[in-house]
């Protein structure tokens, strides 16, 4: 049977946009439907606006350093309004970017909502379209419990446009965008609370980084409050927001923000007219090579639900573009050691096990652990530590994971993600030189087993 295209993507995000322009390159027909925005979430309410948010709350980190090194500076001003304008107009030119990339790679680019009504055939704007391949690329969506007052609270969407900076903040969640947000509004000023269900945020990131992290937040002033939770918010008549905890509190606050996870989007996609089955969580049933249960349907990136990361939709993306029209150069995504910053102020960088999952899985290991004052700021009165951590099989010396917090985290540690995917050694890390002054150069120099 003659189809209209070869594959069929619905969602121009991450992943669906890395394998419609690969699958073209390869020689396959291909269309592209997105109802919302080019580059999907990461480009426009994820990681590309977050960074530029997190840059511009580092700068009152350069601010307060900046006496130490001799410059008077006079009172700084914030205006949320020219940050946002200016992050508004980087977005739109990278919007413009991915539309070139897509059509100059020969993609049909369909601009609505799709919606699957056979195994082989999307409907988009009242046309139907049969493709060979379709694939569900559609990502994810802020999920917010469901709480009297709920739609007063905002979520990671609608921070990013908010009209003006709150003064006071009550961020909720301890996952990355929870401790990324908190450290956005608290650098820009607002008074901000982080409130976690938990006794300890970053649940599943090493127990040192996570109590590392805490003492650090701490010591910024951040209002960390751990085993807290709403139950119920109000309007005031002033405006302001009553957050009602569970523990009998109320809070006053001018935004509630919810970065309590994100659940798949498969709004109106029309899965009911397919075979296509869920996993137990809700996000879509996979195997090994992305097929769902249908078999003209695949899936990847955040709504598969395994790593909600945009080098993993890119990766994945790849995977299923050389699995359909170029095999010979087909490779399974490789999801050990995927090394992965949280962007809090400090930052976090980690990649392999932690300490816990290293024993848990039955190693034997040996922990190196160093906490310092970075060179930079021993001009300064500021006294935030780095911390560094390897952890290492007692037994074959492979070292298993690394982990810091402290400034450039994310850029040290994609170099170590290297190193771990060759499978290096502690002696290996211990022969290589060293980049001297830094901070990364601690990673090769730590000789003492802290336990
Ligand atoms: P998406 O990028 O979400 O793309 C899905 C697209 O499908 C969207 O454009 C949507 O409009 C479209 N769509 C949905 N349904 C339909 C339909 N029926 N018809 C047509 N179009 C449809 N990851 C990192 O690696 N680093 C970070 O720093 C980072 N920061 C983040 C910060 C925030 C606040 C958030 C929310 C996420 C962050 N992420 C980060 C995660 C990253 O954004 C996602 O993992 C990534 O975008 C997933 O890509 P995707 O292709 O699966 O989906
Ligand atoms: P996460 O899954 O990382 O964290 C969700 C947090 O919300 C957890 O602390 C969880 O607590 C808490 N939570 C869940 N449900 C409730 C509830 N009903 N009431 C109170 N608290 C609740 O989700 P995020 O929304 O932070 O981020 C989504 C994903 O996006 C991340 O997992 C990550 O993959 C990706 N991302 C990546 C970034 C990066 O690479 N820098 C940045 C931002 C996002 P508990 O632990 O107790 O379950």
């Amino acid at each position: 049977m003659a189809y209209d295209f070869d594959l069929f993507v619905i969602g121009a995000g991450s992943g669906g946009v890395r394998a419609a322009r690969f699958a073209a390159g390869f020689g396959a027909k291909v269309a592209v439907a997105e109802s919302r925005y080019l580059g999907g979430t990461c480009v426009n309410v994820g990681c590309v606006p977050k960074k530029l948010l997190v840059y511009g709350a580092h700068v009152a980190d350069e601010l307060e350093q900046a006496a130490g090194f001799g410059w008077t500076l006079e009172e700084g001003h914030f205006d949320w309004g020219t940050l946002i304008a200016n992050k508004n107009r980087e977005i739109e030119r990278l919007n413009g970017i991915y539309r070139n990339l897509l059509v100059n790679s020969g993609v049909t680019l369909l601009q609505g909502h799709a919606r699957i009504t056979a195994a082989n055939e999307v409907e988009v704007e009242g046309q139907r379209y049969s493709a060979k391949h379709i694939l569900i690329a559609t990502g994810g969506w802020p999920q917010v419990p469901d709480i009297p007052g709920k739609e007063l609270a905002i979520t990671s969407n609608e921070a990013f446009y908010l009209k003006e900076l709150p003064r006071r903040i009550l961020v909720v969640g301890g996952g990355y965008i929870a401790v990324e947000f908190a450290g956005i509004f608290q650098g820009l000023g607002s008074a901000t609370s982080l409130l976690y269900r938990g006794d300890l945020f970053l649940r599943g990131f090493d127990g040192s980084v996570r109590t590392h992290l805490k003492e650090e937040l701490d010591k910024r002033g951040l209002d960390l409050q751990f085993n807290s939770d709403i139950q119920r918010i109000d309007q005031l008549e002033d405006g302001s927001l009553k957050a009602n905890l569970k523990d009998g509190r109320e809070l006053i606050t001018d935004c509630v923000f919810y970065a309590t996870g994100r659940r798949p989007m498969l709004d109106n996609l029309g899965l009911e007219n397919t075979g296509v089955e869920l996993d137990p969580r809700g996000y879509v049933r996979v195997d090994e090579q992305y097929q769902t249960t249908e078999p003209s349907i695949l899936a990847i990136g955040d709504v598969i639900g395994r790593v909600q990361l945009t080098p993993v939709a890119l990766a994945e993306g790849m995977a299923v573009a050389r699995r359909l029209f170029k095999p010979e150069q087909y490779r399974a995504v490789d999801y050990q050691n995927i090394p992965t910053a949280v962007f809090s102020q400090p930052p976090i960088g980690t990649v392999g096990l932690t300490e816990e999952q290293a024993l848990e899985a039955g190693h034997k290991v040996q922990i190196f652990e160093s906490r310092f004052r970075a060179m930079k700021l021993t001009l300064t009165d500021i006294q935030e530590k780095t911390l560094m951590k390897l952890v290492v099989d007692a037994e074959t010396d492979k070292v298993l994971g690394c982990h810091m917090v402290g400034p450039d985290a994310g850029e040290i540690i994609q170099g170590l993600g290297i190193a771990l995917k060759a499978g290096a050694t502690k002696q290996q890390f211990d022969e290589t030189i060293g980049v001297h002054p830094t901070a990364a150069e601690e990673f090769v120099t730590m000789r003492t087993v802290t336990r």
